[in-house]
């Protein structure tokens, strides 16, 4: 059962509201709600915010059983910094499996096809039942997230999303994660922004936009589509 939120109103009344206040609202309104953690820098500083102030809010990551081993070290380490646990949604559709069904490294030839069965597909089991989810978007971090709100409806799925970071810049993450000392991925510091899975992500040269990195391979790919509306074509 979704709780009945008017996410138009919540919005509004949230537009200049920092991350603590808009994870607080979520946390009020939505009794289910769940925050789907890639690990990025953003997303460290989301746990941090939920641990310190006790919120209640169900900690999850989507292990597509391609992440770097950094990544994996940075999931246990938040786990013991925080004293939290962060469950692992995986894919019901192992690699091998994978393989055996769409030829072996699916993300080399269909990143759509891949992302769709590894992430987006769990992601909407996972989420199914759940009121709402926290993300750890900002707008200034592509186009396709420039309009993104502090809190909205997510057609996709069904469900109130919330972005606490949505008006926050880069350096506001990093100044916080300094503030605050916030464990990241050491990646981040030998050129990747922005992680995701390991066969998809490349380190960036200064000048180049922070997601460049992501399916650099694949210009016309800037999303693995949980953050995008439901197309017809997304499967
Ligand atoms: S980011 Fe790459 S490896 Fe990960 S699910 Fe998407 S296509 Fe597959």
């Amino acid at each position: 059962m979704t709780a009945a939120v008017d996410t138009v109103a919540a919005a509004r009344a949230l537009a200049t509201a920092p991350p603590d206040a808009i994870l607080a609202w979520g946390a009020a309104h939505l009794p289910k709600l769940a925050f789907a953690t890639g690990f990025g820098a953003e997303g460290c500083v989301v746990i941090d915010l939920v641990a310190r102030a006790g919120l209640p809010i169900d900690l999850f990551t989507l292990d597509t059983g391609v992440l770097f081993p950094e990544t994996y070290a940075l999931w246990h380490q938040l786990e013991a910094r925080y004293g939290v646990t962060i469950r692992r949604v995986e894919s019901p559709l192992s690699l091998a499996a994978q393989a055996a069904a769409h030829g072996d490294e699916l993300w080399a030839r269909d990143p759509d096809r891949c992302c769709e069965l590894r992430k987006v597909g769990p992601l909407a089991v996972a989420l199914a039942g759940w009121d709402g989810w926290v993300t750890a978007i900002r707008r200034d971090q592509s186009a396709a997230r420039a309009t993104a709100e502090p809190v909205e409806h997510d057609e996709r799925f069904g469900l109130v999303k919330v972005n606490p970071l949505v008006a926050w810049t880069h350096e506001q993450v990093w100044a916080y994660i300094a503030a605050h000392d916030v464990p990241t991925n050491p990646l981040h510091a030998r050129g990747y922004p922005s992680i995701g899975c390991a066969p998809c992500t490349s380190a960036v040269i200064p000048g180049e936009a922070l997601r460049a990195g992501r399916w650099r391979a694949h210009a016309a790919k800037t999303e693995c589509g949980l953050h995008e509306a439901r197309k017809a074509d997304a499967s």
